[in-house]
């Protein structure tokens, strides 16, 4: 803990960390020393971790990364930050992240950009973007300036940062964490899940945060598994799907696409098969995304109202409703604003049925092209992470499309409610680290993690 404190103020630059919490670090660090002392260790005991601060965490300053919970000190504890100090985790400080999680290049934070490690070969003075949302996570695990970190996908927030920072991420199954204590992006598909340097690493974190809690209604009653030891079971007989749609004919850099074939040559060399599937409906995976993703955003983030939480602006002689207006106008930044703008739009009387619920029949279809997969036999699904590697500071943020573009391959897996997995493969020829995706069936997150090690 103590270097990692100390690799922190060095690679302060990295802006990784939002509110770095060193004191308890070490407070939590010694009840670990003592723990392991008397034989007591939890299975992350003394792992010094950064957390996402999406999460939050009882006396620590928890800020979605917006200027409107810029002050909020949560009075309690997430439930999956809660499991991880009962196993025994270290608190390293709470990391950056794209404002409400709505963000691919952490650029949206009110705290500014957290930064990638990595540079292009030959051009260390561009600065790249570690991804998002959760990119303080990634920028942390890859800059050996945190062990692991949480991080939370609605879309592709762990999976598209790890494959940027080349570290692996794994958003579980829908249920398969508790959402209880995490701020609230869009309720049907926000996840927590594990970001870390190796598939065991982020196997052992992923039991430590599963499991049901009956303060989420939406919390699967499922067992959790023990996960380290499925990731050496192999993949000797596994059925590899390769979906068609995801091929450069559908707009696929070859250089991505040699990657992907680099991954199934790994998993046949390992003893699986790969087979060709199709996932039809893969193309109106973005735009469904983006409706309902918006719509529940509209509507979770009507509670920043300059009462309850954080920022209130009100001046003398203000209305109620100057209040709410100033309060907001001021508290939220440009993409928040555009998706409450969306989303609002899109539940409205008379554009609900056309958008929203057209939205849901879709995803509907989605979810049923990847049953119709797992049902004729496949056991995982591999594609690409990201459509390309990752980019420089500033070279998406004024083309709101572009960005968006870069969860087409991690969207369908949301909608779905699915496990997925990015595990780093190959560099690019501009060096970056490219990472590729495994898709499981529902709570079967041991096979994605079997078959990731393989692509280590
Ligand atoms: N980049 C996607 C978005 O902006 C996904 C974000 C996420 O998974 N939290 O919505």
């Amino acid at each position: 803990t103590e270097a990692h404190l100390a690799a922190m103020e060095a690679r302060a630059g990295l802006n990784a960390y939002i509110t770095p919490t060193a004191e308890r670090a070490l407070a939590m660090a010694k009840t670990s020393d003592a723990r392991i002392h008397a034989g007591q260790a939890g299975t992350m005991e003394g792992i010094p971790i950064a957390m996402k601060d999406l999460f939050c965490t009882n006396g620590v300053r928890t800020t979605a990364g917006s200027t409107i919970l810029g002050t909020f000190v949560p009075p309690y504890e997430s439930t999956v930050s809660a499991k991880l100090w009962d196993a025994g985790a270290v608190l390293l400080g709470k990391a950056n992240q794209d404002e409400f999680a709505m963000g691919s290049s952490n650029e949206t934070s009110a705290f500014g950009n957290a930064v990638n490690p990595w540079t292009r070969a030959g051009d260390p003075d561009t600065t790249l973007v570690p991804g998002g949302s959760s990119g303080g996570s990634a920028a942390a695990v890859a800059g050996r300036i945190a062990m692991a970190a949480t991080g939370t996908d609605t879309g592709g927030s762990i999976r598209q940062p790890a494959s940027f920072c080349g570290i692996v991420g794994l958003k579980p199954t829908y249920g398969r964490c508790s959402r209880w204590g995490i701020v609230a992006f869009a309720s049907s598909l926000d996840q927590a899940g594990p970001m870390a340097r190796t598939v065991t690493d982020t196997a052992i974190m992923m039991g430590a945060m599963a499991g049901h809690d009956p303060q989420d209604s939406t919390s699967a009653p499922v067992a959790v598994p023990d996960f380290a030891a499925a990731v050496e079971q192999g993949v000797k007989g596994l059925k590899v799907g390769i979906p068609k749609e995801y091929r450069p004919e559908q707009g696929l850099s070859p250089e991505i696409d040699a990657i992907w074939a680099q991954g199934m040559a790994m998993l046949r060399d390992a003893g699986a098969e790969t087979v060709d599937i199709s996932l039809p409906h893969t193309k109106y995976a973005l735009p469904t995304y983006y409706i309902i993703a918006p719509a529940e955003a509209s509507s979770n983030l009507a509670r920043y109202d300059g009462v309850r939480y954080g920022l209130r602006v009100l001046e003398e002689g203000d209305s109620l409703n100057d209040m709410y207006c100033k309060t907001r106008a001021a508290g939220f930044g440009a993409e928040v604003k555009r998706r409450i703008l969306i989303g609002t739009y899109a539940l409205s009387a008379g554009y609900y049925d056309a958008y929203y619920l057209k939205a849901q029949k879709v995803r509907t279809l989605i979810a049923q092209d990847f049953k119709a997969a797992f049902d004729g036999g496949v056991d995982v699904i591999l594609t690409p992470t990201t459509p390309s590697a990752a980019f420089p500071i500033g070279a998406e943020i004024d083309d709101p499309v572009t960005m968006y573009l870069n969860d087409v391959f991690t969207v369908p897996t949301s909608l779905a409610g699915l496990p997925g997995l990015s595990v780093p493969v190959a560099l690019t020829s501009e060096g970056l680290p490219q990472g590729l995706q495994l898709i499981g069936r529902p709570f079967d997150e041991e096979t994605v993690l079997r078959a990731g090690r393989a692509l280590e």
